[in-house]
């Protein structure tokens, strides 16, 4: 590999962010064939988040949480860390399908659901860290500059208010926050936290404990049926069952096409020198995110590091990925290299780790909260890449269904939403790697000849994937 790693590299072994925490010791499998109020399929923060708003609401239930591997195991315990309020999924489709004020409610909503998450976790005691310091979007091309007005263009008729929930920066102000190489023009929004992924699901998995939720962990649910979750450990009846697998969706009977895995992979610095930290100039807690179509996601962590993610390898074929987060050499080479084309300065920092989670990408590409009462089925998921804070109102929204009340939030236009499955391979494949390679051609001629406008391999690229 010819990017500049540590010596002391790490590559999967799940996260950074699992490693330096530290996995708290397991939790005990499932004895043998149980019953429960409420089982939850998959100890995410979707799974997770439920479990506590249901057992808040109603102390006397049964919940119990069943979980292959162990609490914050997935993209949840891998995440960049964005708590941020981007809703999972368009705002033309959801308004297509509940009209233009219920897209709108969705929106507000995210906002809230940032406070919320935060709130819950610092009076639980997991949000020491925690910082509420907004998100910056950067443009650095001019076509990114001009996809970067535009959004903030729509973002009043999406219910933000300029001022209040955005406020355009120019390269000057953007300056004064953050040293990035090339930047043309930006955008700060307040509703966004930084969070680390393995301490905020490890701590909602102690909260949802300490309420008296069992989670069972080395426990693989192998197919759902109303009323009843088959494990490899014995069937486990309820009344309610919650599926909350994202990108692990696949492995259940059944349900092999319903979401794409697509790979996001990461890569973090060691911690910066003086010198380096003051070269990049990060001094607050913003999140960042460039406007590209392979875009980087950014945080400086809470030991000074810079940590991003991107696509990398976005989709493997037949839909497999690697179970510890292994991340291809070329990933880390192209993660490496983005890190110090937006901060020179850290042109010697090396790599201290390297790890990939999967998304779970429904056909339509926006995420759904599903219940019927008939069969006691629920599910939510297919965030693609924005479920940190979707989970938490995913979760208050299953809590509302399954206890048959008719809030403002189970009326949001997520909720009941499928997407049609995916195509069979290779035809998957093919539409993917097609689409990826496109959207990395486009950011490569955006730079390169500096036009104002979005490349067309892009624009082509997103009428085929309906993105
Ligand atoms: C690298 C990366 C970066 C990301 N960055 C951000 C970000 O900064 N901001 C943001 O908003 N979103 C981000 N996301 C997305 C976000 O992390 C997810 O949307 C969110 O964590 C989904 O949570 P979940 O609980 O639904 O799924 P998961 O956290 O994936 O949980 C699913 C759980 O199910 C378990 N499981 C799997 N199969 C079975 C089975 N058969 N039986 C029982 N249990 C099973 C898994 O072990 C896992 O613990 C990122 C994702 C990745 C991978």
């Amino acid at each position: 590999m010819s990017a500049n790693v540590a010596s002391n590299f790490v590559n999967g072994n799940v996260s950074f962010w699992v490693h330096q925490e530290g996995r708290p010791s397991q939790r005990p499998a499932l004895p043998g064939p149980i019953e429960a109020d409420v089982a939850i399929v998959g100890a995410g923060m979707t799974g997770l988040w439920t479990a506590y708003y249901l057992k808040k609401a109603r102390p006397d239930l049964n919940v119990v949480v069943l979980e292959k591997e162990f609490a914050g195991f997935g993209a949840s315990g891998r995440n960049g860390g964005w708590l941020s309020a981007k809703a999972p999924g368009q705002f033309r489709r959801y308004a297509k399908a509940g009209g233009v004020p219920a897209a709108v409610a969705l929106e507000r909503e995210m906002f809230s659901s940032v406070r919320e998450a935060v709130d819950v976790a610092q009076a639980e005691g997991f949000g020491e860290h925690v910082v509420r310091d907004g998100l910056i979007h950067v443009a650095t091309s001019e076509a990114q500059h001009s996809r970067l007005r535009s959004e903030i263009g729509k973002l009043p008729s999406h219910g933000w208010v300029e001022g209040e929930d955005f406020q355009y920066l120019t390269p000057a102000d953007l300056d004064e926050r953050v040293h990035v190489a090339n930047a043309v023009g930006a955008y700060w929004s307040p509703h966004c936290a930084r969070i680390n992924p393995a301490e905020f699901t490890f701590g909602l998995a102690r909260a949802v404990e300490r309420l008296g939720v069992t989670i069972y962990e080395d426990t693989t649910v192998t197919s759902i049926e109303p009323r009843v979750a088959h494990t490899d450990r014995g069937d486990v009846r309820a009344q309610h069952i919650v599926q909350a697998l994202e990108g692990y969706t696949l492995t259940l009977a059944g349900q092999r096409r319903r979401f794409l895995p697509m790979n996001s992979s990461m890569v973090v610095t060691e911690q910066l020198t003086d010198e380096q930290f003051a070269s990049v100039g990060w001094n607050g807690a913003e999140l960042m995110g460039d406007v590209a179509h392979n875009f980087a996601y950014i945080q400086r962590t809470a030991d000074n590091r810079i940590a991003l993610g991107g696509r990398g390898v976005p989709y493997n074929f037949g839909s497999s990925f690697n179970r510890d987060g292994r991340t291809a050499d070329v990933a880390v080479e192209q993660l490496g290299a983005r890190i110090v084309e937006l901060f020179p300065g850290l042109r010697d920092v090396k790599l201290a780790h390297s790890w990939s989670g999967v998304l779970g990408v429904p056909r339509d590409w926006c995420a759904g909260v599903n219940y019927d009462p008939a069969t006691g089925l629920a599910d939510a998921g297919g965030y693609v890449g924005h479920g940190v804070t979707g989970t938490n109102l995913a979760g208050r929204t299953l809590r509302d269904l399954i206890l048959g009340e008719s809030t403002e939030i189970t009326r949001l236009p997520w909720v009941g939403r499928a997407a049609r499955n995916w195509e069979f391979e290779p035809l998957r494949w093919i539409a993917a790697t097609a689409l990826y390679a496109a959207y990395r051609f486009a950011d490569q001629e955006e730079y390169r000849t500096g036009q104002d406008k979005t490349h067309i391999s892009a624009r082509v690229a997103n009428l085929i994937s309906g993105r």
